[in-house]
Parts: structure tokens; sequence; C-alpha cells
């Protein structure tokens, strides 16, 4: 058997293939649906061996273009209102063709002096655009997860300088547990990144005064006074993810300040507020934060992964962070490696889609875009408030609107059993996606708005969708005679 190895003349037609194949994607994915009917089958193709004996590049890519497609989910379209997920801006996928094409590593200046030098640039333009402390260093991470953990490692380091331990270099061995506060909008990935840090899950007090999780801002002073001067970290969220509300940040950073805490803000989204007159009311104080998280592939719209750490005092990260090693480039020198203040080691080169849509569209389009967004969020909420069997469960003070279909007649039991059918039905329709969540212990659902194509008849299809099925349960509800749908 003659192996099929890599060859310089298989790049154009795989490369044309593709590009041939994005074109129509890029130009169809508006009006296609979410999910397409069949998507999981298409998906199982990929079941089976190894190969011995390859088929070639050419091969390799028909068969994920032609069998693949059909299990592609458009989450990069218009229609796609799950999770928190961004589109792509033209800008930005170009470059990240560039940055695969390339292959650049941004570890250090020796291995890609572009990618480095981008994302130097990008890191300072977006202190500007979301009006950060000037004097914050920032590194890209592969998302929000890993930037509330890049946040979390300095504080730990912190906190443990104020225990006269250094954590990164002896560990957490007869030290107290760190006292973490937070409201009840705490997001998962913190509570992630508190196991991974060895901190633990278990220490994230959660301060609210009601069932939605908003903050206790007297149990929190109360809290710290109680630490009598023992040092903690307060993880405030600027945008929290059921309702895209935020915990109260002049009064968390004054309390940090009273009382010597860290001040970590987890601003995946939300801190895209900044950008708009509008919605910086939001996030004033933000300047005042430690440790800052922020993702650049939700409302940014550059491609997966990408996201954002800002810390204020950067020498905090070297002990954990940094790589030493003969052949790496000196820690202590001028060309110090980013991935010293990072938590990869090599490293994709996200900066080349953050500079090139920065560059692209400036503030001025980011913040058109983000306003845009506030626009279509309040044409969602008013529909919603129009419809005679959706009812808004929340205040929309962002991107996202949380509401659940609401008939009348029925008991909370009920209502959650029908509003778990209808997200589920949603999905499997596919024409639109939206997902569930437990608002105040209440089944809602959560469409958020995040993408540059999203148009005002995308909003109304979901709310169309939703009302359609939503009609079609009630009605088989009423034929079975049942008591819950
Ligand atoms: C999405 C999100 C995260 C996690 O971000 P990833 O991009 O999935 O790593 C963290 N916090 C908040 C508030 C988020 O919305």
């Amino acid at each position: 058997m003659t192996p099929r190895l890599p060859d310089r003349e298989e790049f154009r037609h795989a490369l044309e293939l593709v590009l041939a194949r994005a074109q129509t994607y890029l130009s169809e994915v508006d009006e296609l649906p979410v999910r397409q009917a069949g998507a999981d089958e298409a998906a199982h193709h990929f079941r089976g061996p190894l190969p011995e004996v390859g088929d070639g590049a050419s091969a390799a890519i028909r068969e994920l273009l032609d069998q693949g497609s059909p299990s592609v989910i458009a989450s990069s379209g218009p229609r796609f209102f799950h999770f928190v997920i961004g589109g792509v801006t033209p800008a930005a996928l170009a470059a990240d063709w560039m940055a695969s094409i390339f292959d650049q590593v941004a570890g250090a200046w020796v291995t890609s002096p572009l990618a480095v030098q981008l994302e130097l640039t990008s890191i300072e333009w977006l202190k500007q655009l979301f009006g950060l402390a000037p004097d914050c260093s920032g590194i890209m991470t592969s998302g929000a997860m890993m930037a509330n953990f890049t946040g979390l490692t300095a504080a730990r380091q912190w906190w443990g300088m104020q225990h006269d331990v250094d954590i990164a270099t002896d560990g957490f061995a007869g030290l107290p547990k760190v006292p973490v506060f937070s409201s009840g909008y705490l997001h998962a990935s913190s509570i992630k990144a508190l196991a991974m840090l060895g901190i633990g899950r278990a220490q994230a007090q959660l301060l609210q005064v009601d069932a939605v999780g908003r903050l206790d801002l007297d149990a929190l002073e109360e809290a710290l006074r109680a630490l009598d001067g023992a040092p903690a970290i307060l993880i405030a969220n600027a945008g929290e993810v059921n309702a895209g509300d935020f915990d109260p940040l002049p009064e968390m950073a004054d309390l940090a300040q009273r009382y010597g805490a860290w001040l970590h803000v987890d601003g995946a989204f939300g801190l895209f507020a900044a950008v708009s007159p509008r919605s910086a009311h939001l996030v004033r104080g933000i300047e005042r934060a430690d440790s800052v998280t922020v993702d650049g592939h939700k409302w940014l719209n550059v491609p997966y992964d990408c996201g954002f750490s800002f810390v204020r005092d950067a020498t905090l990260l070297a002990r954990p962070l940094t790589l030493r090693a003969d052949y790496l480039p000196d820690p202590e020198g001028k060309d110090a490696p980013l991935s010293n203040r990072a938590p990869e080691s090599s490293r994709r080169a996200r900066s080349l889609t953050v500079w090139a849509t920065l560059r692209a569209y400036g503030r001025a389009g980011v913040r058109t875009q983000v306003e845009r967004h506030l626009d279509l969020a309040q044409r969602m909420a008013q529909a919603v408030d129009r419809s005679a069997i959706l009812e808004r469960l929340a205040e929309v003070p962002l991107n996202i609107v949380c509401f659940r279909c609401n008939p009348g007649g029925l008991d909370e039991p009920a209502l959650d059993a029908l509003n778990s059918r209808l997200g589920a039905a949603l999905i499997e329709d596919g024409r639109v996606f939206a997902g569930l969540t437990r608002y105040g212990g209440r089944v809602a659902l959560r469409p958020a708005i995040v993408n540059w194509r999203t148009r005002p008849e995308d909003i109304d299809l979901l709310i169309e969708v939703l009302q359609e099925l939503a009609a079609s349960l009630i009605e088989e509800y009423q034929r079975s005679g049942s008591e819950a749908p």
C-alpha cells in the first residue's frame, strides 16, 4: 500500500472547494434554518475506524463539505438566539483564514512579530473601547471562561500575598479557605475557574436578595466586615445570562476599596454596554476593577475562539503563568513572551481577527451594532408584551429578553412543563433557536441578540414560531383534557 502524503499541489483544489462553498454558505445563511432535518444522521456519517491509507486532501474536504454540511448548526446566522453566541464579521473571518494560512504562533515576538504586535495594539484599542483603566494590561484567551480563570489567577496570587504566601510557588498548604463573594448571577465558568484554581467551587458564597439572584449588598458588607481585615475576592457580574442584568459595580467597588478586597468583573458580553451612551451607565465604575473578563466571540463577532482578560497589576500573573526553560525567551527580557501572561503556552493568533474587525469598523461600527441590538431586544420585548400567550419575566436592560408562555389557567408546575416542552419543540423545529433557563425558579426562554446579521424580521420570526408551537401544544393539552400539558 502506498501511503498518501501531503502534497504542495493539493492546496489549490482543496482551498478552491472551501472558497466556493464559503461563498454559497455566507450568501444563504441569512435564510437557512438554524438546524436542518437530518443533522444528527449527517454527523453519524463520521463514525468509523481510522483509515489505513488516506484519500488525499480534495477527497477529505469534499466529504467534509458534502456529508458534513447538513449537520452544521447555523449559529453564525441571524436566527440563532440560543446561549450567547456571536456571528462573524467579514473582516474577522478573512483575518481568521489568514491566521491559519500563516499558522502564526502568538507566543513571543520571535515566533510572530505580527501576531504579538496586533495583540498589543488590539488590547490597547479594547481598553479605549470599554473605558478600562489605562494602566491595566490585557491578554487574549480562548474565551470568557479562560479570561475568568486568568483574572482569578491574579486574584488568587494577590490573596496569597496578603497572607505572605506565594501560592504559585508554595501552594495553599497552611492557608485558610479563600472567601469569594458574588451575587446569584455568578456565571458557571467562574465557579469552574475556582475549582481549577484549587480555591474550590464551594467557596463561592452567593449573597442574593431574591430568587432571581440580585445582589444582597448589605449581606456583602456584613460578610466583609466579619472577615476583620482578612482579604477576600468579590466577583461582579456585568451582564448575567438570564436577563442581561448587572450587579451594582460602583457599590461593589466601594466595598472592595473599603475592606481591601479584590474586585473581579465578568463582563463577557455585558461590557459592551460601555460602547453606547444609552447603556454605559450599566458598567459605570468598571475602571475600578482589579480584573475584567470580556468575550471576543460573543458581541465583538470574531470567530471562535476568543476572549480577553484585563488585569490591573500584571506582575501578579508572572509567578503563576511564566514558562521557564533554557530554550525559551527570557521572561525578564524585553521580548518576554505573551504566553507568560496567558493560561496557554502555544496560542492561536487570535489577534488578527480582533485587529481586523476593529480596523474595519472602528468604534462607531461597534457602537452602532450594539445599539441596533438594543433596539431589536426592545422590539422583541414589545412583541412578547403584545402576545396573548407570552409573558415577559424581566426588564430588558441590554440584549436578552426573558419570557415564557403563559396562556392563563395553569399553575406553576404546569407552566414549567409547558415551557420545557416549548423549548424542546423550538430546537426540534429548527427554523430559529433560543434556549431555556430557570428565572427565579420558573422555566423560561432567554433569547440573546449578539449577531450583526440579525434583522427585525428574524426577531419577528422567533416570536411567530414560538406562538405557533405554543398554540399547538396548548391545543393538544386541551384536547387531551389532562391537568398538565
Ligand atoms: C459566555 C460567558 C462566559 C463563558 O465564556 P466562554 O466564551 O464560553 O468561555 C462567562 N461569563 C459570562 C457572563 C458569559 O456570558
